[in-house]
C-alpha cells in the first residue's frame, strides 16, 4: 500500500505558447490566473495535486526568468519544460517525443582564432557551457550538459510505454535562440553535441533549476524536421506533447505517493 508523502510545492510546467499550455490548463480544476507581469501563469489542481502552468513565450531569457520567478513564488518540487522542437536526428519523425536525459546550450561556444580575411567556419568551435551552481563542490561550474532529473525521467519512461503517436526516445536536447534550417548545420550540431532535437528554452531553465536545486526535465515533441522533409511546423503536436506530460505527471505522482512505503 502507498502512503501520501507531503511534497513541498506544486509542479511547474512551462510551455512557450498557448498551443503548448492550454490543453493542460483545460484538464485542471480550481484554476486561478496568477500572472507574472504580462506572462500567463495558471495555478490549479490536477487529480488532487498542485500544478502551475506558465506560458513563457519563445526564448531562453523569458523561460529562465519565469523559472526563477516561479521558484521564488511557488517553491516547486520540480519544473518541466515541454513543447515543440526541431529534429537533429534523421531517424526522428514528427510526433516522436524526446526525453531530455540531458540538455545543452548550443550558443555557448568559442571560435578558434582566425585573422582578418581568413573567413569564418561554423564548425570551428570549442564548447564552453554555462555557469550553474554545483551544490557538492559549492561553486559555480561552467558545464556544457545539464542532466535531467532521474525521478522525472523514470516517470516519463513509464508513460512512454503507452504513447501511441510515435516513438519516445531519450537523449540530448540543445537550446538556443535560433532556428536552424540548414541540413549541414543540423548535422554538425548533431555530431558536436550528440543532440536529437533543438528548441529555444530547455537548457536555460535547466541552468536555473540546477542553481536553485530544483529537479528538472525537458520533454519535447518533434514538430518539424528539416532532415526528413521541409514540412511546416505541425502545431497539432502541442496538445499531444501536453497529453504525454499529463501521463508523465500521473506516473510521477504514483511514485511520490509510494515513497513512504518503500
Ligand atoms: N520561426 C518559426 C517559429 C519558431 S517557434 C516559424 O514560425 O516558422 C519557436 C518555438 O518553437 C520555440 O519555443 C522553440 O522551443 C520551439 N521550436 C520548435 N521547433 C524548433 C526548431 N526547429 N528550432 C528551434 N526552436 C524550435
Amino acid at each position: 500500500m502507498c502512503f501520501a508523502k507531503n511534497q513541498q510545492g506544486p509542479i511547474v510546467v512551462q510551455g512557450a505558447m498557448s498551443v503548448e499550455t492550454q490543453h493542460i490548463i483545460d484538464q485542471m480544476t480550481e484554476v486561478r490566473e496568477e500572472p507574472f507581469g504580462p506572462f500567463r501563469c495558471a495555478r490549479g489542481v490536477l487529480e488532487g495535486h498542485g500544478l502551475v502552468v506558465c506560458e513563457t513565450q519563445w526564448g531562453m531569457a523569458n523561460a529562465s526568468a519565469l523559472a526563477a520567478l516561479a521558484i521564488a513564488r511557488y517553491h516547486p518540487q520540480a519544473i518541466i519544460s515541454q513543447g515543440t522542437a526541431g529534429a537533429h536526428d534523421a531517424s526522428l519523425s514528427v510526433y516522436d517525443i524526446v526525453l531530455g536525459a540531458r540538455t545543452a546550450n548550443s550558443s555557448a561556444w568559442q571560435t578558434y582564432y582566425r585573422a582578418a580575411g581568413a573567413g569564418v567556419d561554423y564548425r570551428g568551435l570549442k564548447q564552453l557551457g554555462v555557469f550553474a551552481w554545483d551544490k557538492d563542490r559549492k561553486e559555480f561550474l561552467q558545464e556544457v550538459y545539464h542532466e535531467g532529473s532521474p525521478t522525472l525521467l523514470a516517470a516519463a519512461r513509464r508513460a512512454a510505454a503507452r504513447y501511441e503517436h510515435g516513438r519516445v526516445v531519450e537523449g540530448t536536447i540543445t537550446t538556443c535562440d535560433s532556428w536552424n534550417c540548414e541540413a549541414d548545420r543540423i548535422a554538425f550540431l548533431h555530431e558536436f553535441y550528440g543532440s536529437l532535437a533543438e528548441e529555444m528554452e530547455g537548457d536555460a531553465v535547466a541552468q536555473v533549476c540546477q542553481s536553485f536545486d530544483v529537479p528538472f526535465l525537458d520533454v519535447r515533441i518533434i514538430s518539424n524536421s528539416i532532415l526528413l522533409n521541409q514540412d511546416p511546423w505541425d502545431l497539432g503536436t502541442g496538445p499531444v506533447c501536453q497529453e504525454f506530460v499529463l501521463a508523465l505527471l500521473r506516473e510521477y505522482w504514483l511514485d511520490v505517493s509510494c515513497i513512504g512505503a518503500l
